[in-house]
C-alpha cells in the first residue's frame, strides 16, 4: 500500500475511535514506530502524516517520531534534524548507550524517552541530562501491565515509586506512562491493561505532588490495538507496521 493511502487509514482510526470514545482529537498524539526505516522512508512519512493531518476538518493529530534502538536513533538523527521533529525513545536503553540517546534526542526539536524502567536507568539519565540538557528531559515511566515476561516496564504495584524518583531528580520531568498492551486477541484483556495504565496515572496525578502534575500522558496502543487504547485514554498511540507494513527481519 502507498504511505500515503496507509497513512490516511490510521488517521481515520485514529478520528473514528476518539469520536467513538468522545474524545477531541486534539488529545491523541500519532507516534510513527520507526524502527528498520531509513531516514528517507522516516522523513516521507512524516511529511505524509502531517500534511494529511493538517488537511482534516479537525486538524488532526500531531506527529511523533519513535525509535527503539538508540543505533537507529543517533544514526537517522543527522537527516531528519531540519524536520523540527519530537522525537521519543521507545525501547529499552542500556546505560552505556545513555550519552549517545540524550546527544541525539538533542538535534531534535523535542524530545521524550518513554521507556524508563527502572530507578538505575532514571537516575543515570537524569544525572547526564542535567550536565547535556538545557532543560530536564522529558520522561514517561514504562509499565508492563500484562506481565509477559517478555516485556519490559516496571511492575504495576512498583510505577507510583518509580515515578516519585523520576519527579525528585532535578534532570528530569515526569510526563505521564507508557505500555505495550498484551499479545492477545481477547480485547478485554488487552482493554483491562490500559485501564490499569489509566488508573495509574490517575492516581498519581491525584496525590496533589508538585512533581507528579505533569504527568499526563498515557503512551499506549499500536497498530493492532490502537482503537481500544483511545477507548481508555491514550494521549499518543505508536503506529509501525499500520503505517509502514510488516517489518523485514534484521
Ligand atoms: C514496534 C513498536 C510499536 C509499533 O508496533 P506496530 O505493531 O508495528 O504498530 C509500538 N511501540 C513499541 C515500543 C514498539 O517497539
Amino acid at each position: 500500500m502507498p504511505l500515503t493511502d496507509a497513512v490516511t487509514r490510521v488517521l481515520d482510526r485514529v478520528g473514528t475511535a476518539c469520536s467513538a470514545a468522545g474524545r477531541d482529537p486534539s488529545e491523541v498524539r500519532l507516534l510513527l514506530a520507526t524502527k528498520t526505516q531509513d531516514a528517507a522512508t522516516v522523513r516521507a512519512a512524516v511529511t505524509a502524516a502531517r500534511g494529511l493531518a493538517a488537511s482534516r476538518s479537525d486538524g488532526g493529530p500531531q506527529v511523533l517520531v519513535g525509535e527503539n534502538r538508540v543505533q537507529e536513533l543517533v544514526e537517522k538523527a543527522p537527516d531528519l534534524a531540519d524536520l523540527a521533529l519530537t522525537a521519543h525513545l521507545i525501547g529499552p536503553v542500556q546505560s552505556n548507550k545513555v550519552n549517545l540517546a540524550l546527544r541525539a534526542l538533542a538535534t531534535h526539536a523535542a524530545a521524550c524517552v518513554e521507556s524508563i524502567d527502572s530507578a538505575a536507568l532514571a537516575t543515570r539519565f537524569g544525572d547526564r541530562a542535567v550536565e547535556v540538557l538545557a532543560a530536564p528531559l522529558d520522561v514517561l515511566v514504562q509499565v508492563n501491565v500484562s506481565g509477559e515476561p517478555t516485556k519490559s516496564g516496571v511492575a504495576p504495584a512498583d510505577a507510583r515509586t518509580l515515578a516519585e524518583v523520576v519527579a525528585a531528580h532535578p534532570g528530569l520531568a515526569l510526563r505521564g506512562f507508557m505500555t505495550i498492551g498484551a499479545n492477545s486477541t481477547d480485547e478485554a484483556l488487552v482493554r483491562r491493561g490500559f485501564a490499569e495504565l489509566r488508573r495509574i496515572r490517575d492516581d498519581v496525578l491525584s496525590s496533589g505532588s508538585p512533581g507528579l502534575a505533569g504527568a499526563v500522558e498515557l503512551s499506549m496502543g499500536m497498530s493492532r490495538d490502537l482503537e481500544v487504547a483511545v477507548a481508555e485514554g491514550a494521549t499518543i498511540v505508536r503506529v509501525g507496521t499500520a503505517v509502514f507494513g510488516t517489518r523485514q527481519l534484521p
